[in-house]
């Protein structure tokens, strides 16, 4: 045999041989690093197998002994039951299992010992466990896997417990000696952490649960590490590049301006941000109706005046971050998390308005036509009497429409442009983009600042705005490339919204409810149940209701439908007539869950509520609250089972996205949320988002602190975390906006 290698063929390994190699490449498994590396799921404590008469129901136990009998018998359904009766001295169990005949086939030709797994449930006959996993003990090396804590590896048909077992025994004896422990020295001292060898053969073959959960830890911290450690890479070469240094400084103290700096002439000098700009002239000129704003008003002073409302604490230490990093010339990659309701339309703005002032364009993407439109109505409103052109660029536009705008924006007369994020990306040409707002609701994946160079925008500041859903371990793993600012206040004034779980019997109760408050002038939204991801069929379900509402209880109401399938146009005019009053509730699919913003609206009805995820509730949940009457969210469902109940619990307890958003993941799993492709779980192999929160943090301390010291990885110490992190960096396709 050839020299041993950890890239030596799986088929190599004791006990595997070329015949049961295909079962292993079927898991992915080809190399002998690979069976290393295949980590058990889940073990078995068979050092406590008890004995059968005292198994009791509702235990997740093992079980061991003789087969008594198996049968099989089909059901009225068209199934077919086996059941194998196991006995050891002290009683027995039937293990049962549906329409898999070849466990019957298999079980019937034997009559040695057999160990089980599996929940134990009161059954007919006293005890069962059904589907449980199971093994033959037909040699002595099984018989080892006794009286032992023993590993249960994911596995596929026609590959045994047994033979990934072995395999995996043989890789620990033969081949452990030639693993490389990527981590150097100091930092596994550092994060007291075990040496890579000693972890896989806890993991493999663990002397007690102690050691196991030590060496766990150290893998989950590997992992976190080359992912932070990648992010961290990033971000320190964003923070590399040249880009934009707006003259924040001098806009504050009113200065007046000159045009802006040419991009390539910027200095890393903050301080000097202003001189630089009076020293760099590029050609570009202010337009005429950027005259006004030249007199020399205080940035500050503008923006007090050009709010209808102070701004929260947390929203002015937001601007101050956002600004710090448009100063500096260097591109911002910020994000800014922020509840629903917490105002991060007038941060943007504040920052937008800071880029229009230095004399460059500013767009802001929004994830749906109707938010667009919003935010164009919220920002024209603000921007017009300082006489900034705004743009609002959006799919529906008829194509005249649509040039003038791309007109204006080309030309850079149009100062800022609106718009939705496919829109923008494709078609426009800016004369000058400076700052780019993502407004993404957690609606699409994280934006790659690649996406906008490519585009040929230069190299602008990007801010990514998202509503809260989103719990801290996630936001590392997802935007652990961005800087973050957290909105952590709301405006003043409001009152938190009163949610109740009703289930439908309690319908008509509901309905006097809302009908009390529309008479006292308030407006109401009703979301339709969530019947299916098809929006069309999501559509009939919204009109389903709309008719039952405005033919039934509410026929002397003015209701309007709202749902995906509607044209934009009257999509719009629907809300400009609830935004109006004239109607006094909306029926209406998910798409209000976005932005939409009616301060009047005080109550929400929410049907077949179980269906919905948290951080949808809790979004759908914002559009009411926005005013300063008592709001209310009733959750309508019928599901009684103990997640449904949680969930509900959960909704009717906090307001507080943070809270909601653990929740979310803690019942849903991190997979469900952020709605991104990449979310969550599926990128770790062995560590736990939910579980493992806190080494993720000191995983992402740790790699700011490496980075920090050597941004490139080029220290010898730190070769083995380099490849691991080009090698992480080579199988992560880049995540595109969905
Ligand atoms: P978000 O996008 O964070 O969900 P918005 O920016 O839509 O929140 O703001 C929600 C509502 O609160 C809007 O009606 C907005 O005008 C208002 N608002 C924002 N900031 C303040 C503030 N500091 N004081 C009072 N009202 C505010
Ligand atoms: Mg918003």
């Amino acid at each position: 045999m050839a020299e041993r290698t950890l890239q030596t063929e799986a088929q190599f390994l004791k006990g595997v041989g070329p015949k049961i190699a295909p079962a292993f490449a079927k898991l992915g498994l080809y190399t002998v690093g690979d069976v290393l590396y295949h980590l058990p799921r889940r073990y078995e404590d068979r050092t406590q197998i008890p004995p059968i008469r005292l198994v009791r129901p509702g235990q997740h136990v093992t079980i061991r002994g003789r087969l008594r009998s198996v049968g099989a018998r089909p059901t009225r359904g068209g199934m077919v039951i086996l059941k194998a009766i196991v006995e050891d001295p002290t009683g027995c169990v039937a293990l049962t299992w549906f329409n898999q005949p070849w466990i019957k086939r298999k079980l019937e030709n034997y009559d040695g010992e057999i160990v089980a797994y599996g929940l134990a449930k009161d059954a007919d006959f006293g005890i069962e466990i059904s589907s449980p996993e199971y093994e033959l003990i037909e040699d002595e090396e099984d018989a080892a896997d006794f009286a032992r804590i023993v590993p249960v590896y994911p596995s596929t048909e026609g590959l045994p417990q047994k033979t990934v077992r072995r395999a995996a025994r043989a890789a620990i004896e033969y081949y452990l000696s030639l693993v490389e422990d990527p981590m150097p020295p100091s930092l596994l001292k550092q994060e007291r952490l075990r040496p890579l060898a000693w972890c896989l053969r806890e993991i493999h073959q663990p002397s007690s649960d102690a050691n196991r959960a030590e060496a766990r830890q150290r893998l989950v911290f590997e992992e976190f590490l080359y992912l932070q450690l990648s992010l961290a890479m990033k971000r320190a070469e964003t923070h590399q590049e040249l880009g934009i240094a707006f003259p924040i400084e001098a806009l504050k103290q009113g200065a007046m301006l000159e045009p802006p700096m040419a991009i390539e002439t910027a200095k890393p000098n903050r301080r000097k941000a202003a001189v630089v700009v009076k020293e760099e002239r590029s050609t570009h000129l202010f337009e005429p109706e950027l005259a006004a704003m030249r007199d020399g008003v205080p940035l500050w002073d503008q923006i007090h005046q050009m709010l209808p409302f102070e701004l929260t604490g947390a929203q002015r230490r937001v601007i101050e971050e956002i600004w710090g990093d448009m100063a500096v010339p260097h591109p911002m990659n910020r994000l800014v998390q922020g509840d629903v309701g917490s105002g991060k339309t007038a941060v943007a703005a504040c920052a937008m308005l800071a880029a229009v002032r230095a004399g460059y364009q500013t767009a802001l993407m929004a994830p749906t036509e109707i938010l667009a439109e919003q935010h164009f109505a919220n920002i024209h409103g603000l921007f017009e009497h300082l006489g900034i052109l705004v743009a609002l660029l959006i799919g529906k536009q008829n194509s005249k429409e649509r040039k003038r705008a791309l007109a204006l924006v080309e030309s850079g007369e149009a100062k800022v442009i609106i718009g939705t994020h496919a829109v923008i990306q494709e078609e426009v040409k800016f004369d000058r983009l400076g700052l780019a707002v993502i407004d993404e609701q957690h609606r699409f994946g994280v934006l790659q600042r690649a996406a906008l160079r490519e585009k040929g925008l230069g190299n602008p500041d990007v801010l990514v705005m998202t509503a809260t859903p989103i719990p801290r371990t996630l936001t590392m793993t997802l935007y652990g490339d961005l800087d973050l600012s957290v909105i952590d206040e709301m405006p003043p004034g409001r009152k938190p919204i009163k949610t109740h779980a009703k289930s439908t019997m309690d319908r008509d109760s509901v309905y006097e409810g809302v009908r009390k408050l529309v008479t006292e002038g308030r407006q109401a939204y009703f979301v339709c149940p969530m019947v299916s991801e098809s929006e069309k069929m999501q559509a009939q379900a919204a009109e389903d209701l709309h008719y039952r509402l405005e033919n039934g209880v509410f026929h002397d109401l003015k209701i309007g439908l709202l749902h995906g399938q509607m044209k934009g146009k009257d999509k719009e005019a629907v809300m400009e007539q609830f935004r109006r009053h004239e109607l006094d509730i909306l029926v209406s699919t998910t798409v209000i869950e976005v932005g939409v913003d009616v301060p009047n609206s005080s109550v929400m009805v929410i049907e077949d509520a179980n269906r919905f995820g948290l951080s949808q509730l809790h979004q759908l949940r914002g559009r009411v609250g926005r005013g300063s009457a008592q709001s209310y969210c009733i959750l309508i469902s019928d599901a009684r089972n103990a997640d449904a109940r949680e969930r509900m619990d959960v909704m009717v307890e906090t307001t507080d996205g943070f809270r909601i958003a653990e929740a979310d993941l803690r019942i849903r799993g991190p997979g469900e949320m952020a709605g991104t492709a990449q979310s969550g779980n599926r990128d770790f192999k062995i560590a736990d988002l939910v579980q493992d929160g806190k080494l993720l943090e000191t995983a992402r301390q740790a790699a700011l602190r490496i980075v920090d010291t050597d941004p490139h990885l080029i220290r010898p110490e730190n070769r083995g975390l380099r490849i691991k992190v080009q090698e992480r960096r080579s199988q992560t396709a880049v995540i595109t906006v969905s």
